[in-house]
């Protein structure tokens, strides 16, 4: 094999949320393909501390604290990704939250937070890096779904839709960046073993047990299981790869 395939040196990659869970997962496999990462995320002390876990690796990683609803504050970072790291080449919209109830119980406002992390922030932050991409002539934006881009979630609608929605803005941005030479893709991540996954695993019971129960790999995923599609993705191996949506989940999707 060409390792030259998936070699990220001298690229530059925004990871939204790299500061934790699945975007640090998929940072760390991005800085071992040789990328500069900025991760972006509202927590300092954690964004420190993904950074210096990145740098570990050799490559240039700097922390970028903004909130990815804010359109200004989406503006700012890229431009200090560009000004501190000279470029954008890949960009993760990965950041995401959860609300965990009925459609009947779900307020105006968590309605909207949800929308606004999960989907919103795709759009701005997909729209301000969009300019540099396209002046380097490519680039690679790679989206985060869920199984909730597939399934209907009778806890979480607003999380469901907003996935679901995911699934259909990666497919616009697709057609309408290829001429550009951007690819962008999604990601549907099955159950993983992270914050987000372990406030559930309190409040519903027995989950655990269910995914394992659910899951043809019989296990809960890893954050390590990101950094391999998210290089593919980043790459040049994946330059002919447009408008997916690939699940990764030890086969959660297609069991009956
Ligand atoms: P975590 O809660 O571990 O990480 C989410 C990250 O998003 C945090 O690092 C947080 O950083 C960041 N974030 C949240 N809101 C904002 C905001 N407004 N602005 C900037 N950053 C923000 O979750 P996961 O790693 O589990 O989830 C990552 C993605 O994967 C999400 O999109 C999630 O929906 C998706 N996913 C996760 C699954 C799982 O099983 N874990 C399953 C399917 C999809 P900070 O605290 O600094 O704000």
């Amino acid at each position: 094999m060409n390792s030259k395939l998936f070699d990220l040196s001298g690229k530059v990659a925004i990871v939204t949320g790299g500061n934790g869970g699945i975007g640090l997962g998929m940072a760390r496999g991005l800085a071992e393909a040789g990328a500069g990462i900025a991760v972006v995320g509202r927590d300092v002390a954690k964004s420190n501390a993904a950074v210096a876990d990145l740098r570990t690796r050799g490559i240039k990683a700097i922390s970028v604290t903004a909130d990815v609803t804010d359109q200004s504050a989406v503006e700012a970072m890229v431009q200090r990704v560009k000004n501190e790291l000279g470029r954008v080449d890949i960009l993760v919209n990965n950041a995401g939250i959860n609300i965990r109830k009925a459609p009947h119980a779900l307020d105006l406002a968590e309605w909207d937070s949800v929308i606004k992390t999960n989907l919103t922030s795709a759009f701005l932050c997909s729209q301000a890096a969009y300019p540099a991409m396209k002046a380097a002539g490519g680039g690679k934006i790679i989206n985060i779904g869920s199984m909730m881009s597939i399934f209907g979630a009778s806890f979480a609608p607003a999380y469901a839709a907003s996935k679901g929605g995911i699934v259909q803005f990666t497919r616009s941005c697709a057609v309408a960046w290829a001429v550009d030479g951007i690819q962008v893709n999604a990601i549907l991540p099955g159950w993983i073993d992270t914050d987000l996954t372990r406030r559930a695993r309190v409040e519903i019971d027995g989950l655990h047990d269910k995914v394992l129960a659910r899951t043809p790999a019989a296990r809960w995923g890893a954050i390590a299981d990101f950094a391999g599609i998210a290089v593919f993705l980043a790459s040049g191996a994946s330059d002919f790869v447009t408008g997916t949506a690939i699940p990764v989940d030890g086969g959660f999707s297609i069991m009956g």
